[in-house]
């Protein structure tokens, strides 16, 4: 695995491939890697002729100082599950590398924005937005791999793509769970054994939600899982929406859209987590 931290030689690295005219699966990460990451490397590493990551821990997405100071860094166990994976070139490079001059791009995502994670979490995606076209640019792959456990997020990067003609093709990952169903995330690793405990909760709540889609309304469903989250003391859920799965806008008849998802964030002891669900 050739490991670049500066942009400079990463760009080398890439010239080198696209001049053998490989083609680049690409999984831009946060690092704390788990078996979520690890499943889009392995389809990207099936489905392209290199496999490249990035771990940056994008300070500019986070709204919450406590939640960047406080993200898992694990850099050597990283380094060896990508070695596992077969990762061919690993971008990780410091804050300075990234963002050499203060960040003032302005990206608009419309609605799909002002829902979910964008009303709750000002500026976020636009930190998202900001830093997955500068290394879209940098790597230039061919396919980038996104799961759908950030539902809101891969579609706002579908947005990006599309508005800004980005010559990459973007593949959605199913989420990844615990065996107890509990979504993968790298912030588990901060929830206490009774939180880790009771965190499957959330997955309980919003898949039993989705299986009543034939005797409920859908904001008798977003209520429903709302009430469902409560009865655990612990939870303190942001928001539940019931949603169309294409526009991520909140649902008034079923009729109204081809698929729909339900969605929460629910802050449970020093994390927030989010996870979501198809409901057809
Ligand atoms: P992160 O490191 O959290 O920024 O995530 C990097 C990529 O991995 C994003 O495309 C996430 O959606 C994806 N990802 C994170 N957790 C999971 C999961 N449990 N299942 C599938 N994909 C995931």
């Amino acid at each position: 695995m050739l490991v670049c931290n500066t942009r400079k030689a990463l760009h080398n690295a890439i010239d080198e491939s696209l001049q053998g005219q490989k083609s680049i699966g690409f999984v831009p990460t946060m690092g704390a890697l788990h078996e979520g990451h690890l499943e889009l490397m392995r389809r990207a590493k099936s489905e392209n002729d290199l496999l490249a990551v990035s771990i940056f821990v994008n300070p500019i997405q986070f709204n919450n100082r406590e939640d960047y100071d406080k993200y898992p860094r694990v850099a050597e166990t990283d380094r060896q599950l990508l070695e596992s994976v077969g990762c061919d070139i690993l971008f990780s490079p410091d804050e300075h590398e990234m963002y050499p001059e203060p960040v003032k791009e302005r990206y608009h995502f419309g609605a799909l924005e002002t829902v979910m994670e964008g009303a709750f979490r000002p500026g976020h995606f636009n930190g998202v937005a900001v830093v997955v076209k500068r290394l879209f640019e940098l790597v230039r792959p061919t396919k980038a791999y996104f799961g759908e456990k950030d539902y809101q997020q891969l579609a706002i990067i579908k947005a990006l793509v599309e508005g800004y003609h980005l010559p990459v093709q973007i593949v959605p990952c199913p989420t990844v769970r615990e065996a107890d169903g509990l979504a993968m995330s790298s912030r588990n690793m901060r929830l206490s054994p009774n939180e880790r405990a009771i965190a499957p909760k959330i997955y309980k709540a919003l898949s039993k939600a989705a299986s009543l889609r034939n005797v409920l309304s859908p904001e008798e469903m977003r209520i429903w899982a709302l009430n469902e989250l409560y009865k655990t003391p612990e939870f303190h859920p942001e928001y539940v929406e019931v949603a169309d799965a294409s526009n991520l806008q909140p649902l008034q008849h079923w009729n109204d859209a081809a698929s729909a998802r339900i969605f929460t964030a629910v802050h449970l002891g020093p994390v927030r987590l989010i996870d979501n669900v198809p409901i057809f």
